[in-house]
């Protein structure tokens, strides 16, 4: 989508601190950190967020899930992370284009909601 942010970091119009990328998906570094390791992971195809996710397009997510483990690993996250997905206004979704927060390298805090 031409006027997607994610799609243009993608494309490479947008700098970004690129962490990892092959044929399907892009990782990169998040602007505003909220923790030590606060890596971004996106397909490379515009999938709005996780009710964009259907029987087509969901072999990217599963090899999205397959990646943050490496990644992960690759960050030295080896006393655990978290994967996020904020879905929506209420969720608190600010870029249109699904991604996965992974977020380490501290103590996370607890709090969900
Ligand atoms: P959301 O709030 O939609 O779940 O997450 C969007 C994330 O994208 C935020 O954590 C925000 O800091 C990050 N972000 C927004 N604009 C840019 C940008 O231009 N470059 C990078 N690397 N991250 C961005
Ligand atoms: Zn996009």
């Amino acid at each position: 989508m031409s006027d997607c942010l994610f799609c243009k970091i993608i494309g490479g119009e947008i700098p970004s601190t690129k962490v990892y990328e092959d044929e399907l998906v892009y990782a990169f570094r998040d602007i505003a950190p909220m923790a030590p390791t606060h890596i971004l992971v996106v397909p490379k195809t515009h999938i709005q967020d996780v009710n964009g996710i259907t029987a087509e397009n969901s072999a990217v997510v599963a090899h999205i899930f397959e990646v943050i483990p490496k990644l992960a690993a690759q960050e030295g996250l080896t006393g655990g992370y978290r994967v996020v997905s904020n879905c929506g206004a209420d969720a608190g979704q600010t870029v249109p284009h699904l991604h996965f927060h992974i977020l380490g390298g501290k103590q996370l805090c607890l709090e969900m909601a």
